[in-house]
């Protein structure tokens, strides 16, 4: 098996860089479902990753501040409805039947429940009270969807892997997971080629023959896996004439999830001394969540940084940082716009997001050493993905059927991995695309036999 990367290191969104002797990730900052039976567990054991890599686990994972509440979603269930309970004493009772319908109804159950409905359509069963409401759809920015869009089955998924069993971390980085998985490739007889961009797909009566890579390679295959942008795929690397209509018009009519927009700190100071918050850090600074949300998706920009994740990995891996420093990536969701937008925003955008965190990390902006930004086109030029699309497809209830883009297409020899593979359930993330990937290998492996 070949795999051939146009980045210098493997990992695409799941990679980390360096910078003054810092390091930070470059995107995801928290994996999911490693939990004993999670999806990913299972696939961390069988590649034995856990010889090369060490997990660590927050707790609490996500600290949540909005004005006049503190919740933490701790590592157990219990302690985290305590946190509610203590914050909303009256509301209880329906919070508590709402994280058990979540994390205890079996998978079959929720998908015929949760189909069609939207996150909003499930919240307004359980939840009373709005701030709990808005509360709860704070963690959906970790698909980028307010909760009158957000698939409600994703949503529910997204809570079951990734909120409640999630907060895992490799330490060293993320980079460390990218590595790890390659490690294991190649000692299974597996090859990367880095720093080569494929340009086609080679057809010939339309089968595939091969790709052929930027700087004019040839390499034959019977099978093609494309784990890349799924406009790409199609429109450029097979190209439109030779794709099914059936695809054009998919493209054409779903929407890509939102993009994201990250400041990278270096700052000179132990922030453990001002700063008591551990984990990643949800800061709403007004219950107008679902707003901020929708406007992203319909193509604004959160210009006054209503809504940001603060990630701190240095705070629990201090290799991450030099003594007595730290690193944090604040971010927002984001729509996508052209260079011009970014070349006169950025700096806009970065000091307004500083000056939020700021409210909950006082004088952070007084001991910056480094500061670097990615916007929705850094993410586009680093991945390719569609307009710097954070999750693939945005998950709202009429994006999700695993019939839309399943692994095996309809031209022979050509498979989909990657976020952009619609599956049913769980849209995007490091799990979600692991479990893709191994059943995208397991379809041809049964071709093949
Ligand atoms: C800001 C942000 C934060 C996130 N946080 C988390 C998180 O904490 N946890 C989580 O689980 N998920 C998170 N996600 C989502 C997660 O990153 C993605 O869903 C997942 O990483 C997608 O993986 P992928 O392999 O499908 O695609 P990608 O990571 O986009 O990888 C695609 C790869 O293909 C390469 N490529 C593209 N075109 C070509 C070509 N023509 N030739 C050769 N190579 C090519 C790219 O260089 C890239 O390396 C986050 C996403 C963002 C943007």
């Amino acid at each position: 098996v070949l795999i051939v990367e146009k980045n210098s290191k493997p990992g695409g969104y799941c990679t980390s860089f360096e910078k003054d002797g810092f390091r930070f990730d470059s995107c995801v900052h928290s994996l999911g479902s490693l939990r004993e039976n999670g999806a990913l567990r299972k696939i961390f054991f069988d590649l034995e990753l856990d010889k090369k890599i060490k997990i660590i686990r927050l707790n609490p994972f996500d600290t949540i501040i909005v004005p006049g509440h503190t919740i933490r979603i701790m590592s157990s269930l219990k302690d985290t409805i305590n946190e509610f309970h203590i914050n909303f004493p009256k509301e209880i009772e329906n919070i508590k039947n709402f994280f058990n319908f979540i994390t205890k109804t079996d998978f079959l159950t929720l998908y015929i429940k949760l189909k069609n409905k939207t996150f909003k359509e499930l919240l307004d069963e359980y939840i009373f009270e709005e701030k709990v409401k808005a509360i709860l759809t704070i963690p959906l920015g970790n698909i980028g969807l307010p909760s009158k869009a957000a698939s409600a089955l994703v949503s529910a998924i997204l809570y079951r892997e990734f909120i409640f069993d999630g907060g895992y971390y490799p330490l060293g980085g993320m980079q460390r997971f990218s590595d790890g998985i390659t490690e294991v490739f190649k000692e299974h007889g597996g090859k990367l080629i880095c720093s080569t961009k494929i340009k086609k797909i080679l057809l010939k009566n339309k089968k595939v023959l091969g790709v052929i890579s930027e700087d004019e390679n040839i390499f034959s295959s019977k099978y093609i896996v494309s784990n890349c942008d799924i406009r790409q795929t199609f429109l450029n690397l097979i190209g439109r004439d030779n794709v099914p209509y059936k695809y054009l018009k998919l493209l054409n009519r779903m929407t890509p999830s939102v993009s994201a927009f990250l400041v990278y700190i270096g700052v000179n100071k132990n922030l453990n001394k001002i700063f008591k918050e551990k984990g990643n850090i949800w800061y709403a600074s007004s219950y107008k969540v679902e707003n901020v949300y929708n406007n992203i998706l319909q193509g604004g920009i959160d210009s006054s940084s209503t809504c940001i994740l603060i990630t701190s990995p240095s705070f629990h891996d201090s290799n991450l940082a030099p003594e007595n420093k730290q690193s944090l990536t604040l971010i927002f969701n984001s729509s996508f716009k052209n260079k011009k937008y970014w070349e006169n925003k950025k700096i806009i955008l970065s000091n307004s997001i500083l000056k939020r965190a700021e409210e909950i990390i006082e004088d952070l902006s007084k001991y910056i050493q480094f500061k670097d930004v990615a916007t929705p086109l850094t993410l586009y030029k680093y991945t390719l993905n569609y307009k710097g699309a954070a999750y693939g497809w945005a998950a709202i209830p009429s994006q999700i059927d695993k019939t839309l883009f399943p692994q095996k297409t309809e031209i022979e020899g050509l498979f989909l991995a990657s976020h952009w593979c619609t599956r049913g359930a769980g849209q995007s993330g490091v799990s979600t695309v692991a479990c893709i990937g191994k059943d995208t290998a397991q379809i041809i492996l049964k071709e093949k036999i």
